[in-house]
């Protein structure tokens, strides 16, 4: 099939409809995508945001604690009175109510006038002298210290009286430093609270291979000097993106195969039902194949009415040739009469008028003139029984021909044609025999006895006429409600092809063989519609060059067929 047939113009239909779904599935997916990213970035937004929030919060207890104890009149005094009594009232309790773990009070020379401590915190002179100095300069500081891998957050401011709460406008009298570790239940408070991962790392230090769905958050601690020196690194994984993605990967996934597999679908269907059939047509149309119509007919719906009417065509077609074949095959077999009619009108004729002015000679023997006599006879009965021809096969064929019912005795007939026949024979060499002879004494039927009397002149007439040497034997034999009669002889045979055709009328044998032999092709023809009329049946059996034998059947009551 050529590449513009229908099959491919549905085919590129199909391959285009499926680019467009495809081409839109791309689109959807690819927005989805963008969908998904940008949720994954504004949710990495808000996520730094509230870590922001939490974290200013966690501090801002403290810081606010030690702004405002810095600017009051009484610490202001304390600071040089040295009353440790004072301070263990004051400040150290700070260290129980803001859960701080370290506090210590300089004063303007930057000598340590009080430290204290909590549990577990057993350092010493915690602050470093830089920071005082940087404190001096700043007032207020909020800084981190990063040590053996610990962080802690640190709130300081200079003290001043109560006048000056912008620490700025009196010199500063001393300096206050509150210290809280960013401890584990820190950190495990800090995780609750954002639903993620909590972890402190030195700023140099950066986390490793990160799952694809989560993203991290760094919180940066600087210290004195604002100089980064660590960071809170928070990690949160975002599950529900993960399964947003795959869903969102399965549905394209699942649509991509959905349309392969309603391509695959289609393309099939398009074979099975439409391009099979249509070749299965197209087949029919060159061919002619029933086996094809058959098929087609078995797909059902229209191309199974396509298939009958093919069916139904086709028959007709048949039909309408044979007919022609038989129009033109009788036609060519009329125009082959004509031309054997002449000849065998001919002969006869010529040999009547020879003999007739054969005999017009004056001393002719008595001898001579007899054998002429003869023959002029016999020629004569060649006409009459050619005439007695063509007379009857057109009664037959125009419905004229009647059958006239009586007792026919069967012995009697076979043996008026044995002594009408015994001469001839003879004559050519042949050994005529009635089988039957005295066999059965009385066989009466109820039959058409000139007809009987036809058909049996006919058969042992062609018979001998084409015998050459040898034997023809005639008879009958009794069955069941009808009598076969059979004529058998030894003459050239008939071939298989002929066997059928012989009985037909103006149907001869071998044109080479029978060309030798009188005949119009009439006689089997005439007795063929004889032995129907009477409700019989002929047949032929016979093998080239060692004889034949026909057979023909007449029923003992016979039942008159027109
Ligand atoms: P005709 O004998 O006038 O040709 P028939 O209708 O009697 O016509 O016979 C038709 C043909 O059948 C003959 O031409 C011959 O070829 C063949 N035929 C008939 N009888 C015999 C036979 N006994 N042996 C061989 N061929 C025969």
């Amino acid at each position: 099939m050529k590449n513009t047939g229908l099959y491919y113009k549905i085919l590129w239909v199909s391959i285009l409809i499926g680019l467009i779904f495809l081409g839109s599935l791309l689109v959807l997916f690819i927005s989805n995508r963008k969908e998904e990213k940008f949720l994954f970035d504004s949710s990495k937004k808000q996520f730094s945001k509230e870590i922001n929030a939490v974290l200013s919060i966690y501090g801002r207890d403290i810081t606010q604690t030690v702004n405002d104890y810095t600017y009051w009149d009484e610490f202001y005094e304390h600071v040089y009175k040295n009353d440790t009594g004072w301070f263990e009232n004051n400040v150290t309790t700070l260290i129980e109510s803001f859960h701080v773990d370290y506090v210590a009070v300089f004063d303007s020379t930057f000598h340590l006038v009080h430290e204290a401590s909590g549990e577990g915190f057993s350092e010493r002179n915690f602050i470093p002298m830089d920071a005082l100095i940087q404190l001096k300069q700043d007032r207020i500081l909020n800084f981190c210290i990063y040590q053996s891998n610990k962080a802690f957050g640190i709130s300081s401011a200079s003290i001043h009286p109560t006048n000056d709460p912008t620490h700025r406008r009196t010199r500063p009298k001393g300096y206050f430093f509150a210290v809280r570790s960013y401890s584990q239940d820190t950190m495990d408070d800090l995780s609750t609270i954002l639903g993620a991962e909590t972890r402190i790392i030195s700023s140099s230090d950066s986390i490793a291979s990160q799952y694809k769905y989560s993203f991290s958050s760094e919180y940066i601690l600087n210290d004195w000097t604002n100089r980064p020196v660590a960071k809170i690194v928070f990690t949160k994984n975002f599950e529900n993106l993960k399964l947003q993605t795959s869903f969102s990967w399965n549905i394209f996934l699942f649509l991509l195969i959905s349309l392969i597999l309603s391509w695959v679908i289609i393309h099939l269907s398009l074979r099975y039902w439409i391009m099979r059939p249509i070749k299965l047509i197209l087949n029919i149309l060159e061919t002619e194949d029933s086996k094809q119509i058959n098929q087609l007919k078995k797909v059902s719906g229209e191309f199974e009415k396509l298939g009958n009417l093919f069916e139904q065509n086709i028959a007709q077609k048949q039909e309408l040739r044979l007919a022609k074949e038989k129009a033109e095959g009788s036609d060519q077999l009329k125009l082959a009469f004509l031309a054997n009619m002449s000849h065998e009108i001919r002969t006869p004729m010529n040999g009547i008028l020879g003999f007739t002015e054969l005999l017009k000679e004056p001393g002719l023997s008595e001898s001579d003139q007899l054998n002429f006599l003869n023959i002029i006879e016999q020629s004569g009965e060649r006409m009459l029984n050619l005439i007695n021809d063509i007379v009857n096969v057109s009664k037959i064929e125009s419905g004229q021909m009647n059958i006239y019912l009586s007792k026919v005795d069967i012995n009697e007939q076979v043996g008026y044609i044995y002594l009408f026949f015994k001469q001839e024979a003879e004559q050519k060499g042949i050994q005529l025999i009635l089988s039957n002879e005295g066999k059965n004494d009385q066989l009466f039927i109820y039959s058409d006895k000139e007809k009987i009397y036809a058909i049996l002149i006919n058969l042992v007439k062609n018979a001998i006429k084409f015998t050459k040497k040898g034997v023809v034997e005639f008879g009958y034999e009794k069955k069941d409600g009808y009598i076969e009669f059979y004529i058998r002889d030894s003459g050239i045979g008939i071939h298989p092809d002929h066997q059928e055709i012989i009985f037909e009328r103006f149907r001869r044998g071998n044109e080479l063989l029978t060309r030798n032999y009188e005949g119009t092709g009439l006689g089997l023809s005439i007795s063929k519609a004889y032995i129907e009329m009477l409700g019989g049946r002929i047949w032929v059996e016979s093998e080239m060059g060692k004889g034949s034998v026909f057979r023909f059947t007449i029923p003992v009551k016979a039942v008159p067929h027109h």
